[in-house]
């Protein structure tokens, strides 16, 4: 990317949760000039591959440029946005008269900005009066929220990017960093080289991440608390534990330690849990007893899975049992998928949450329907993504409006998400493109929504901090912003409270909302800045919660002293299930098919896509596989393969390798219906998901492969 001038706007990156801070501009002849914000703190400048080329995917080509009616058959026909607005209105409330107010629901998504997803919360929430509010983000990290809130009494990530310069050991659990969060990971790598940090890797594959690693661990899917577990019990048999933190400042811990001996009572019996040498498993013990500062960073490897969350719980069982937590370069540290699954999260996105990160007891629900004046207001949880899709199957959710994601594509078990929304009395959809797999299963209302680079408003990284997103482009066509095509429905709809100007004025009441009645005393607190004017706002520099009420500046780390947010104060140890998957192989499905990422890809590749430069790393859809199986499967290198599970089929290209362990294959999920006839690999993964959390086990779903 070129060096974008003085006069550029800062801005964040609209693709993974690192949230670096971008300088984005148009020269004279109106191309996009993007580079690295030298003074944001996530990243001082930095960029990866995918975000140095966003200004060559800020192209017009298949944009939704116009509100969208469909007309006979397959056709669209244009229509204003106040028809458009008036038939989203009226055919919620028809829906919503007749059938009550959880036939209908709304599927979100990590990419919009809080502004727009507190909107959206409040209305289906707050006046529509059902919980039914769920996002992509659910697919993501939903097992590192739950694990958050169940030891620490809230959603709150103890540890930020400044830990990853200090620790002395970092063990990356279940995450390619290299390429999902590749400036944290060359932030790790910095601190190996000038402090001599030490990097362990615990994978189910040998990826770029693990290429790099001092040990690298290469586990059996799922047994990842296995490994959590033997290592509580080592540290407590070595006399490591912080006896005085586990006092002072715990609860379970008698009985967290128990059940890992049930489940792990030995180094040789977590290693044969694991799959591993026992060599190998007790040098990773030896590390992290011995380095007092430790961060242990997990992302989609161990949350997705049908017990994702008692993957993350039995990681922060260590570092309770050993108080490492919210210390300088000690923490156990979530690493968020999206450039925005926080802020969603913050302002009640998930179906199980209200809002400024409260929950459905009913003394919350009370304190926000006084402050949105919202006597309808949804009193239990809502459906979660996949169950909300499960629902929309049987004709129990009659009228959905999808943002910003492509659910057909992405969802498990997507074939049957592609045939439930064709059941759909009412299917809206608004986005940024013209055509995508969830337009085409059926959508009636297509609205045309501002991207990157045209919308204003806040995001939340992987570290809490909030920073804003700027607009440095004119919107195109007819494109509005998600906040408020969601404020004019809700008017129309005869709802109050929905008179917002700006992404200023929803900013100002969702940080309200945060400190109204008990300010100071919560988790989530933007108290600091509910009065922040429109030119406050604009320079909002990049700030990490809480910021309560006087207060102009976050904090750092969390939990290091006083108390958690459990009612009595103390971190809960949390006893974990003892390992399983959710589904057996068998003689038709001997393997175990993982899906994930590739470095320069994003998502449905909506924008990626557009860059040949991006493009060029892994051009096609593959399926990689061992040659052991590959020879008794028949298969050959470069040639197409047929992966088939339980719920469809894939056609792939077949790449050969050491990398991936016999019996497990492993495949990326970018490629749509759009980019490459049936390779969405979505339409593999089945619907079985974490009791908890809701998030599906999306990589270690039964399979066989065939040539083709
Ligand atoms: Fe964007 Fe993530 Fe790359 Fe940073 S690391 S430039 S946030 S994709």
């Amino acid at each position: 990317a070129a060096a974008a001038p003085a006069t550029a706007t800062r801005t964040t990156c609209p693709y993974c949760g690192v949230g670096c801070g971008v300088l984005a501009s148009v020269d004279k002849t109106g191309v996009a000039r993007v580079a690295g914000d030298p003074s944001h703190p996530s990243n001082f400048g930095r960029l990866c591959s995918k975000g140095s080329a966003l200004g060559e995917t800020l192209g017009l080509e298949g944009r939704l440029l116009h509100p969208l009616r469909r007309s006979q058959g397959d056709g669209f026909e244009r229509l204003s946005w106040d028809a458009a607005l008036d038939a989203v209105a009226a055919g919620f409330k028809r829906i919503v008269d007749r059938h009550g107010p959880d036939a209908v629901a709304f599927y979100l998504s990590g990419q919009l900005l809080t502004e727009d997803y507190y909107v959206a919360n409040k209305l289906m929430k707050g006046f529509i009066g059902s919980a039914n509010v769920d996002t992509n983000s659910r697919l993501c990290m939903a097992s590192a929220v739950a694990g958050h809130k169940r030891a620490f009494g809230a959603d709150a990530v103890p540890g930020c990017y400044e830990d990853l310069d200090a620790a002395d050991l970092i063990v990356l659990v279940g995450s390619n960093a290299a390429w999902c969060h590749p400036v944290l990971f060359q932030r790790i790598m910095r601190n190996r080289e000038a402090r001599g940090a030490q990097l362990v890797v615990i994978d189910t594959r040998r990826t770029a991440t693990a290429e790099s690693a001092d040990l690298f661990l290469r586990i059996m899917p799922g047994s990842d608390q296995a490994l959590f577990s033997g290592l509580l019990v080592h540290l407590a048999e070595s006399g490591v534990i912080d006896s005085d933190h586990i006092e002072r400042r715990t609860t379970g811990f008698e009985a967290a330690l128990a059940q890992a001996r049930r489940i792990a009572p030995s180094i040789a019996a977590a290693a044969v849990s694991a799959g591993l040498p026992e060599t190998e498993v007790a040098a990773f013990f030896d590390m992290f007893a011995r380095t007092a500062r430790v961060v242990t960073a997990f992302s989609q490897g161990v949350n997705q899975s049908a017990q994702g969350t008692d993957k993350v719980n039995a990681i922060i069982n260590c570092h309770l049992a050993t108080g490492r937590i919210g210390k300088l370069g000690s923490s156990p540290f979530s690493l968020t998928g999206q450039p925005n699954a926080m802020g969603g999260r913050e302002v009640g996105g998930l179906a199980n949450s209200l809002a400024a990160h409260m929950g459905f007891e009913p003394e919350s629900v009370d304190r926000v329907r006084r402050f949105w004046n919202a006597p309808r207001i949804a009193e239990r949880e809502g459906l979660k993504a996949v169950a909300m899709f499960e629902a929309v199957a049987r004709g129990d959710i009659k009228a959905l409006w999808i943002v910003g994601s492509n659910p057909a594509a992405s969802l498990p078990d997507a074939d049957a998400a592609r045939g439930a929304l064709q059941k759909l009395e009412l299917l809206v959809v608004s986005d940024n493109v013209r055509s995508n797999d969830t337009i085409n299963s059926g959508a009636h209302l297509l609205l045309p929504a501002q991207a990157w680079g045209e919308k204003n408003g806040t995001v939340t990284n992987s570290e809490r901090r909030i920073s804003r997103q700027r607009a440095f482009l004119s919107p195109p066509g007819e494109t509005r912003p998600d906040w408020a095509i969601f404020s004019d429905v809700a008017r129309r709809m005869g709802f109050p409270g929905f008179d917002f100007r700006s992404a200023a004025c929803v900013f100002r009441e969702h940080a309200a909302l945060s400190a109204f009645e008990n300010a100071g005393k919560r988790d989530f607190d933007l108290g600091g800045l509910a009065e922040l004017s429109d030119d406050a706002y604009d320079a909002l520099e990049p700030t990490q919660w809480p910021i309560r009420p006087g207060e102009s500046a976050g904090r750092s780390r969390l939990f290091g002293e006083g108390a958690f947010n459990t009612p009595d104060g103390r971190a809960r140890f949390v006893a974990p299930e003892k390992p399983t998957l959710a589904s057996a192989l068998t003689a038709d499905y001997p393997l175990r098919l993982n899906t994930g990422r590739v470095r320069d890809q994003w998502h449905s590749m909506t924008r990626t896509g557009t860059s040949p430069r991006l493009a060029r790393h892994a051009p096609e859809p593959f399926v990689e596989i061992n040659p052991k199986d590959a020879k008794a499967a028949g298969v050959e290198q470069n040639g197409f393969a047929r992966v088939v599970t339980a719920h469809g089929s894939c056609v792939l290209r077949a790449i050969v390798t050491e990398r991936q362990p016999t019996g497990h294959l492993f495949a990326p999920i970018h490629w749509t219906d759009e980019t490459s006839a049936q390779a969405r690999v979505g339409a593999l993964v089945p619907p079985c998901v974490d009791p908890i959390s809701g998030q599906p086990e999306s990589k270690a779903a039964p399979a066989a492969i065939a040539p083709c």
